[in-house]
């Protein structure tokens, strides 16, 4: 077995009494779409927030590509390749779209070149060629603040692709979408390469079952499940708790 990228281990972060994220277990072999999936509460944002460092663990130990990264802060994390999209919006609304876009594109020219002129021109091409590929080529000098909300989830995962990351977490990406808006990301995190490692939180199951090669699912804070999506859909406690059947 080669080295998962993301390994938990005994993840756990509580809130005085309450345990929302308790004693996760996971490893995610690079390339992989995995599917982080559960009811509201579950843990599922908090999980992503100790995976970026937003927020500590109260116990456990995080991985990634073999080094533990538990203590390291959000931005060194994010140096080492951890982008995300979060299940509320961070964008710069008075800003367009394309500066949003652009601004990530630089940052991480920046971060791993000197910034010279020639990897700023580099940045513009590759903040207007991920805006085609969410769609929104025509929306690029448009402000954020007047685009539809699944506008922004699409400018949010430009903005995270932008970062030209290892590992991608999307929290809910598809909350708010149209359907063709829905299909056309779909299409695109399929058509990601395999050098981005995926881990999608996602409520319309046919986004994760169109995209997951493996899912977890949590429940009050806890992995009932982690398995292929066969095994998930064919799982009678997955059904009680998840699925309401
Ligand atoms: P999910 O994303 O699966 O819906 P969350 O991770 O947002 O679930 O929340 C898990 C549980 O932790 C919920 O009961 C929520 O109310 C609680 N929680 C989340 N963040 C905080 C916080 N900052 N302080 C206290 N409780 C929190
Ligand atoms: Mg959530």
């Amino acid at each position: 077995m080669s080295q998962p990228l993301l390994s938990l281990s005994g993840v756990c972060r509580h809130f005085g009494a309450l345990k929302a994220v308790d004693d996760v277990s996971l490893d995610v072999p690079a390339g992989a779409r995995h599917a982080l999936i559960g009811p509201n509460g579950a843990g599922k944002s908090t999980l992503f927030k100790l995976i970026t460092g937003a927020m500590p663990v109260t116990a456990g130990r995080v991985a990634l590509a073999g080094a533990d990264i538990t203590r390291l802060p959000e931005h060194q994390r994010a140096r080492r390749g951890i982008s995300q999209t979060l299940q509320h919006s961070s964008l710069f609304l008075t800003q367009t779209v394309l500066q949003n876009v652009l601004l990530a594109a630089q940052r991480q020219h920046s971060s791993r070149h000197s910034l010279v002129p020639r990897r700023q021109a580099g940045a513009r091409e590759r903040a207007r060629a991920l805006l085609a590929d969410v769609g929104l080529e025509q929306r690029a000098s448009t402000p954020v603040a007047a685009l539809s909300h699944g506008e922004r989830r699409q400018v949010e995962v430009a903005v995270a692709l932008a970062c030209e990351p290892r590992l991608l977490l999307l929290d809910e990406p598809a909350a708010g979408m149209s359907p063709a808006e829905s299909a056309r990301l779909v299409a695109l995190l399929k058509s990601l390469p395999a050098s981005v490692t995926l881990v999608i939180v996602e409520h319309d199951l046919d986004v994760v079952f169109a995209l997951a090669t493996s899912v977890t699912v949590l429940h009050l804070g806890r992995v009932l499940l982690t398995g292929s999506p066969d095994e998930v859909r064919a799982s009678a406690a997955v059904q009680e708790a998840y699925l309401g059947t």
